[in-house]
Order: structure tokens, then C-alpha cells, then sequence
């Protein structure tokens, strides 16, 4: 049994308590939650802590595979200038990509993530997943523009769901790349698997201007690299991105938007009613790194939609601490109070993932991990950028 304090204990499911102590069996399961004017004179051996005790974090969108990109993708070139430099850097080293996987790894650990939604195209992550106690929502990524190779790529990433499910039967499951990226007959055949399995869809979303653009009548700068690259385009689709995944996507799944920077609230209010769950997930500092932009979080709180966060991959962004996540949202939304901002970090994407039975807040019979951030501001109530966040259990 250990029992953790700190000047603050947000339990996310309940207010801030003041010199709150969580009470940890030795399995991590929250045992107690106590008030400091009760009991306090009964606790022996509680370990203090300058800051404020958090849940575990909840990433629910990373592609750990592409860890050894870091650092090797230019900035604001926009989404096909990115899809392009991500192409030419296929072709790196094996042990380099594994090592890479396996430091991205620890630092998740280190930077207090308790669960993560991971994109997979490969079986790179697999091995290395398994040694941690992270838990992960597998995405096994299918993407393909040539309805004469559905099959070829739908057939390849069974292949890769095999593999992950033998590890992580339950919490492995195709999925989508993006509106723009699969053509019909692929759709169609992920159609099926999809009404067939109960995880999670998670699909790349309004990332970019260039997306709705090509959906519409196959031009902008997706169109320019696709036809530059060689690649299939149906020119026939004249379509949006909301149609192609309400016309594809089951409507009772549980959706990962993924990023929705261009998506306005209609668009949104629309997906939302029509999939039995809808979660926004914003990568803020990925959509910084490739369009220079951010979704309008503060007018998407206000509507009510379920907002979680990802940190995305290392090939657009500098870290995958969450912290690092939070206090950009902070900082560029400063209407946005921290409490709100937390709920995103650790319920909402433990909601959007279906582990919020287990993780997401501090409360009795969860086991969350706890997180310290230290440098914490107590007039305006919320993390500086001198925070720093610390694994305590
Ligand atoms: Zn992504």
C-alpha cells in the first residue's frame, strides 16, 4: 500500500482537492481518496509532492513506427509536402527504426502515458509493445488509391492483424487512413471487417485544406502529388469528407477523428449524430508542424464534442510527452481552462479508446498511474512551460 499527496489531487471525475491523498494498493488500484480535514492523522508514510498528482495520460493518436523520422521532416510544407518527405524517408535502416521505437517507448512511459491509440502500417511496434504496460488501441492502417490493388492491400494488412492479434486480441483492429486515401472497392472491403469487430475506427480527418479539395474534383496539392508520384486517382468521386465516411464508415462505431482542423462545427454535429460515438482528437503541435494551424478547440469545447488529444508522430512533433500537448493547447487558447484541457488529456481519450473502466480519472477501484507535474502555477491554476512531468506510480 502507498499513498501518494501534493499540493493539489485532480481526480479529472470530481474537483481539485487540496492536499489530497490517494490511497494505491499494490496492484495500482486506488483504494481511498481522502479529504485532508478527514482522517489525515491515521496516515502514516505519505509521500508529499510539490505540484499536482494527475491520472495517467491517454495518447489516442501516435504512429510509434515512425519514431526515427524525428527531426528528418521539414516544417509547413503542408500535408502533400509531408506525405511526400515521408515517402522519400521509407527506406531507413531496420535497426535504426527499432531502436528509435524502443526510446519513443520509455519516453512515453517517463512522460506518464498510461494508454495509446497506435497507428500501425507494419509489425515494427509489436515486440516492443508487449514489454510495457502501456495499453494500446492497435490501428492497423490500410491505405490504397488503386481499386485494382484493394484486395492486395486489404489482404496485407490481414496479414499485420494477424500478427498484432496474437498479442492484442482485443484491442487490435483495421482501420482507415484517411477520407482521400483508400478507393471505393477498399472501402467497401473494409466495410465489412468493420460492422464484423467492436474497437474503435480511427481515421485521419480535415487535416488539411488540400483534402477537401481532392475529394471534391481530384486538384489542389494532394492531386499534384498524387499524379506526381504516379498514383491512381478516381476522378469520378466528386465527393466530401463527411460523405465518404458516413457512405463507409458503420454508423454505430465508436470514430477517432483525427485532427478536423479544417472540419467546421456543422460538419462535425452532423458525424456526431450520425456514429454512435464521435471523438475529436487534436494533434496540435503535429497540425503546427505540417499545415501551421490549429482546429478551433475553444468553439468545439463550447459545442460539447468529446475532445481527446494526440501527441501524432515523432516525424511532426518534437516529443511525445502529453504535457507538451497540453501546454500548447493552453497557449494558444487561453479562454481554455486547465481542468478542460486535463479531461482531454485522460477521460476523453480513455472514452474515445473504451478503457475508461480502468484509466482516465482517480477514483476508487481504477488504476489510473498517477502523474506529477511540478512548476505548477497556482494563481492561474494551470502548468508553465517549465512543468515537468514525473511517472509516480
Ligand atoms: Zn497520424
Amino acid at each position: 500500500m502507498r499513498r501518494f499527496s501534493a499540493n493539489y489531487v485532480f481526480p479529472v471525475s470530481s474537483p481539485p482537492i487540496r492536499n489530497g491523498i490517494v490511497e494505491v494498493d499494490d496492484n495500482g488500484i486506488v483504494v481511498n481518496i481522502y479529504k485532508p480535514e478527514k482522517n489525515t492523522s491515521e496516515l502514516h508514510s505519505t509521500e508529499f509532492y510539490n505540484g499536482i498528482i494527475v491520472p495517467g495520460f491517454v495518447n489516442c493518436h501516435c504512429h510509434l513506427e515512425l519514431s526515427h523520422l524525428r527531426n528528418k521532416i521539414p516544417q509547413k510544407t503542408g500535408i502533400a509536402g509531408f506525405v511526400e518527405s515521408i515517402t522519400k524517408n521509407r527506406n531507413t535502416n531496420p535497426n535504426d527504426i527499432d531502436s528509435a521505437i524502443k526510446h519513443s517507448l520509455e519516453e512515453m512511459v517517463e512522460t506518464g502515458t498510461v494508454a495509446v491509440g497506435d497507428i500501425c502500417n507494419t509489425t515494427d511496434t509489436l515486440l516492443h509493445k508487449i514489454q510495457h504496460k502501456i495499453h494500446f488501441q492497435n490501428f492497423i492502417e490500410v491505405f490504397g488509391s488503386n481499386p485494382q490493388q484493394a484486395q492486395e492491400c486489404y489482404n496485407n494488412v490481414q496479414k499485420v492483424l494477424g500478427k498484432f492479434s496474437e498479442k492484442f486480441p482485443n484491442n487490435s483492429s483495421i482501420t482507415p487512413h484517411s477520407t482521400y486515401s483508400l478507393s471505393n472497392p477498399l472501402w467497401k472491403l473494409i466495410g465489412t471487417h468493420l460492422e464484423q469487430q467492436h474497437n474503435p475506427v480511427s481515421v485521419h480527418y480535415a487535416e488539411s485544406k488540400a483534402e477537401y479539395e481532392f475529394l471534391e474534383n481530384s486538384s489542389g496539392p494532394l492531386g499534384e502529388w498524387y499524379n506526381k508520384a504516379g498514383i491512381y486517382i478516381d476522378t469520378n468521386r466528386k465527393t466530401s469528407p463527411q460523405k465518404i465516411i458516413t457512405d463507409n464508415i458503420p454508423a454505430n462505431s465508436n470514430v477517432l477523428l483525427v485532427h478536423c482542423t479544417y472540419a467546421t462545427v456543422n460538419e462535425l454535429k452532423r458525424l456526431q449524430s450520425f456514429f454512435n460515438q464521435t471523438t475529436i482528437v487534436t494533434c496540435p503541435e503535429s497540425n503546427l508542424y505540417i499545415e501551421n494551424s490549429l482546429p478551433d478547440l475553444s468553439e468545439f469545447l463550447q459545442s460539447g464534442f468529446n475532445i481527446a488529444i494526440g501527441t501524432d508522430s515523432l516525424a511532426s512533433a518534437t516529443s511525445l510527452s502529453m504535457l507538451n500537448q497540453i501546454n500548447i493547447i493552453l497557449n494558444y487558447f487561453p479562454d481554455i481552462s486547465f481542468d478542460a484541457v486535463l479531461k482531454m488529456a485522460t477521460l476523453n481519450g480513455a472514452v474515445a479508446l473504451g478503457f475508461s473502466e480502468s484509466i482516465g480519472t482517480i477514483e476508487v477501484g481504477k488504476t489510473p498511474g498517477l502523474n506529477l507535474i511540478s512548476g505548477f502555477d497556482f494563481d492561474k491554476f494551470r502548468p508553465t512551460v517549465h512543468s515537468k512531468v514525473k511517472k509516480l506510480l
